[in-house]
């Protein structure tokens, strides 16, 4: 591992400015986010059959309301209570250097950006942000909002009985008058294609791609290393495990991204 380090802080240094990073739930793992895969992860406890689509999601609210009431909250509780690690830190002291140019990232978070980090690309939708389903309009609430969100779900007796209205109780109204929901990406949904647009326009350009924290499972995401390749880009991984893209990387760190992500700028601050 030490003479992976030292031959990508050597990477990262020839390639400054045209480094881009794909992060991945793992990053997020050391802020007390569990990884949905992991052992101990959200799929243990919810089948993502059911909870990780819209259609099933819809079905289990009716024959079981409590059930996806406490797994929105209990996701949301999670996201609250989270800060930024060493990790996210790391990136965004690397984005301050102008030796990373932008974040893609598959979390919903806003991890990066609390960390500071300032061209973040969001693949899979933002948990602070509500999207207006008739005129698209899209609204970030603030911590102190989500939370009280929160509190609100967790005081309303909710049965499929009256939903329309309590969900009005519960979600923002948009000026329009439509309808919100939260704007993150389930299975079977497509991607942000002004996100996803600006994700290939960065990968074009970029020389070097840190993987960070992603088993590549889901795709598209999980395609997009293949498309840096192509475009011309070597890669680094950081995981605590091989995943299904370290066969595409030139180097594969093993270990936290906390962990090495420091370590990385240590090296590359005595350069
Ligand atoms: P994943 O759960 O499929 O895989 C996580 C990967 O991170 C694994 O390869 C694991 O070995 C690695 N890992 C775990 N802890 C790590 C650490 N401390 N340092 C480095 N690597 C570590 O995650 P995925 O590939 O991002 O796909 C999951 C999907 O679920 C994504 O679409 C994402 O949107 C969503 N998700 C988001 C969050 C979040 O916002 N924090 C959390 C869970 C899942």
């Amino acid at each position: 591992m030490q003479d992976n380090i030292e031959k990508i802080t050597e990477e990262i240094l020839k390639n400054k400015g045209r480094i881009v990073a794909l992060t991945g739930a793992g990053i997020s793992e050391e802020s007390g986010i569990p990884t949905f895969r992991g052992r101990g992860g959200l799929w243990d406890k919810y089948s993502p059959n059911l909870y990780a689509n819209i259609g099933g999601l819809i079905a289990t609210f009716i024959v079981n309301p409590p059930k996806v009431v406490n797994f929105f909250v209990e996701v949301a509780e999670v996201i609250l209570h989270a800060e930024p690690n060493q990790g996210h830190l790391g990136l965004a002291e690397l984005e301050g250097s102008d030796i990373l140019k932008a974040i893609i990232t598959q979390n919903i978070d806003n991890l990066h950006q609390g960390a500071g980090s300032k061209n973040v690309i969001e693949l899979h939708g933002n948990a602070y942000q509500w999207k207006c389903r008739r005129c698209g309009k899209k609204y970030k609430l603030s911590t102190k909002e989500l939370g009280e969100m929160v509190q609100r779900i967790k005081n309303i007796k909710i049965s499929r009985w009256g939903l329309s209205n309590k969900l009005k109780e519960i979600a923002p109204t948009c000026t329009c008058g439509g309808n919100m929901r939260p704007d993150v990406v389930f299975f079977g949904e497509l991607l942000p294609q002004d996100e996803l647009d600006r994700a290939y326009n960065e990968l074009e350009k970029c020389k070097l791609l840190l993987l960070v924290g992603t088993s590549g499972i889901v795709h598209p995401a999980a395609s997009l290393p293949s498309y840096a390749k192509a475009s011309g880009a070597r890669i680094v991984e950081i995981n605590k495990q091989p995943s299904s893209l370290t066969s595409l990387a030139d180097y594969f760190i093993k270990g936290s991204a906390g962990v090495i992500i420091p370590s990385i700028l240590e090296r590359i601050g005595n350069n």
